[in-house]
């Protein structure tokens, strides 16, 4: 293991201050804690996953290792591949009946690069940025980093995690730049319809200091019909900005690729930052990308199917678990559940304080790894993804019940 501490010198102190105010992603610490596990022989049920069970479709498959052949192994534009940027245009024309240039389009290292640029390009000391809660964990990591200040707007289960126009109207100073949001939402799998989502635009077109970051990579993932973007109000236009990506619609995290349509000179501004930083997304991965956004949306449509009835299988096992309060999610692949009634409870061992020691204790007693609420700013709920197998869910379902029943 490699020395931290010399002998004069502890070089973790070396860590810069910028990198130590980050806290680490949750998921990621929840993922490290299930593989030790699995080291030493448990079977552990993983639902703490932010990405599906599936592999990459063929012909996007096909797609990447054709780019190898054809030897796409030199630096791409660093907005991406005019190919690939017409392909992205053509599917918000397609999709979202949205008209965008190739110009608005820059291309990034995944959905989460592409928030980001944005963030950095905007965002000055103490700059508001508007988070509903629950949010991304990575938003407002993003924020913190970027020296801007996270605004958070609460929302609960009896509203289904939505919030007000009339909230956001209280939100806004001039201090404002960014409204960022997720519909459909990671972590409450919630989505805005169309009249909500005129609302908002409302309040944005009175306040147009205000940039609209809407992130739509759960776009595919909707089970009540079209997907609704707020990109439809032509009122807001010169605000506005969509993220998505070809992660979760194309099971395609690995290869990460995401984009933004943006306004041209933020789109710009986008492609400056990127060409010190990161330089272009892999070459291979957007010839793969142009494979999915070009190819037909039959995987799509089946893995959206397949979801909604693990969904549809979850409702109905949740129901039954004593103590959890779960809405209805009409998108991605979550639900984020209410679980205070545990706290103050124990199991004659730990004392369940917060969703936090919750989750660890579902991950020792059940070998079941879900995410405490808190890192989406909800501490009162836990975030159960469904992305795995229908066996994996009754079996992680029965586990959590035989363990909460020792808490009282
Ligand atoms: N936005 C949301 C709401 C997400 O849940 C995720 C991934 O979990 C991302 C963005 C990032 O996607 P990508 O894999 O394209 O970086």
């Amino acid at each position: 293991m490699q020395q931290e501490v010399g002998e004069n010198i502890n070089y973790l102190e070396l860590i810069s201050d910028r990198l130590n105010s980050f806290t680490e992603s949750q998921t990621i610490a929840m993922t490290v804690k299930t593989r030790e596990l699995k080291a030493q022989g448990i079977n552990v049920i993983n639902l703490s996953l932010g990405e599906l069970d599936f592999n990459t479709p063929d012909h996007v498959k096909a797609a990447g290792k054709k780019a190898i052949d054809d030897n796409y192994s030199h630096y791409p534009p660093v907005a991406g591949y005019d190919d690939l940027r017409k392909a992205i245009v053509q599917k918000f024309k397609r999709e979202n009946n949205l008209d965008f240039s190739v110009e608005q389009i820059v291309v990034s290292t995944g959905a989460k690069h592409s928030i980001m640029n944005v963030i950095l390009c905007l965002v000055n000391a103490n700059d508001e940025v508007i988070l509903p809660v629950p949010y991304w964990l990575s938003y407002i990591e993003m924020v913190k980093f970027a020296g801007g200040k996270p605004v958070l707007i609460p929302s609960t289960i009896d509203t289904d995690f939505k919030i007000t126009p009339q909230q956001i109207e209280n939100a806004i100073t001039s201090r404002t730049k960014i409204f960022l949001f997720s519909s459909p939402s990671n972590p409450s799998g919630s989505l805005y319809n169309s009249e909500e989502l005129q609302a908002f635009a409302r309040v944005f077109a009175r306040h147009k200091h205000v940039m609209i970051m809407s992130d739509e990579i759960y776009e595919h993932i909707n089970f009540i019909g079209k997907h609704q973007s707020i990109g439809q109000f032509k009122e807001i236009r010169n605000q506005l900005i969509i993220v998505n990506g070809v992660s979760k619609g194309y099971a395609m995290t690995g290869w990460r690729i995401g984009y933004i349509a943006a306004p041209q000179w933020l789109a710009k501004a986008c492609t400056k930052l990127q060409s010190q930083f990161t330089s272009a997304a892999s070459s291979i991965s957007q010839m793969a990308a142009t494979g999915a956004l070009n190819g037909d949306n039959s995987f799509t449509n089946e893995i959206r199917e397949i979801l909604h009835k693990r969904r549809d299988l979850m409702i109905d096992l949740l129901k039954d678990v004593t103590g959890f309060r779960t809405n209805i999610p009409q998108g991605a692949f979550y639900f984020f559940a209410d679980i205070k009634y545990y706290f103050g409870k124990s199991d004659g061992k730990t004392i369940i304080n917060n969703d936090k020691d919750f989750c660890l204790f579902l991950l020792n007693d059940a070998h079941v790894a879900i995410v405490g609420g808190s890192s989406f700013g909800s501490p009162d709920y836990i975030r159960i993804s469904y992305a795995t197998p229908d066996y994996n869910l009754i079996e992680a379902v029965k586990r959590i019940k035989a363990s909460l029943k020792k808490l009282v």
